[in-house]
């Protein structure tokens, strides 16, 4: 059985948390988010922790902490997410059979939740993503009569919030990669070259730090788990 590895992208500027630290390197209960998405990848066989240019020198050591200098698979990522994902695949070694793409801003992610996507893969599929059911009416809208217009609803059942961690068989990451195409998500790039991407159970403890509100909500979830 080959190899599995994770990606963490922490390379974004986080800018709309208007805070001049990328709110990745933000404290979430004594850890940075980053430090909480690593150490969540922990069993794979390693991890590429994708940071800003700015904070390249940076390294972690065994704990999954951050030191600066000494070796560590820390590189610097690009200008998008899907940029920042290439950065961290050219340093994922050529025997990694799957590779998990994770956001730093979901620091509360499980290992359990990576291992049920590794599964699904493992099981068959090109790709596998935790997807959680929509509670709210979804709409698709554009600029129009001096505001936003709806454009069509959305069969509610039939939609899933996607999150990360997302696994994938690596040769086929890598081919999505390859056209340097930019998404929101890595999912969105194996879709279009027509391979199997399965949804299982997501975690809705699993949630995307975009604000400083999350960040209070991500700090109750944590107490509820008790750290
Ligand atoms: O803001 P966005 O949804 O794109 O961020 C998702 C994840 O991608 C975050 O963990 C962020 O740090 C990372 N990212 C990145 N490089 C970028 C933009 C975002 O690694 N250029």
């Amino acid at each position: 059985m080959g190899e599995v590895w994770a990606i963490v992208v922490a390379a974004g500027s986080g800018s709309r948390f208007g805070n001049a630290v990328p709110k990745q390197f933000l404290d979430l209960g004594g850890q940075a988010l980053v430090i909480r998405a690593v150490r969540a990848a922990a069993a794979c066989d390693g991890v590429v922790v994708v940071v800003p240019a700015a904070n390249a020198e940076l390294r972690l050591n065994e704990e999954g902490t951050f030191i600066v200098g000494g070796p560590g698979a820390v590189v610097a990522g690009g200008a998008t997410r899907s940029a920042s994902v290439r950065a961290g695949l050219a340093a994922v070694p050529d025997n990694a059979e799957i590779i998990v793409v994770h956001d730093a801003a979901r620091p509360l992610a499980t290992a359990e939740l990576f291992e049920r996507v590794v599964a699904a893969v493992r099981a068959g599929a090109d790709g596998a993503v935790p997807g959680l059911p929509v509670p709210d009416t979804i709409k698709r809208v554009e600029a129009g009569g001096g505001g936003t217009l709806v454009v069509e609803t959305l069969d509610r059942p039939a939609l899933r919030a996607i999150q990360t961690p997302q696994a994938f068989r690596a040769a086929v990451l890598r081919r999505a990669h390859a056209g340097g195409g930019d998404a929101t998500d890595d999912a969105a790039l194996v879709e279009a070259l027509g391979a199997t991407v399965v949804v299982v159970d997501g975690d809705p403890a699993n949630l995307k730090i975009t604000g400083p509100d999350d960040l209070a909500r991500a700090e109750a979830l944590l107490a509820r788990r008790g750290g």
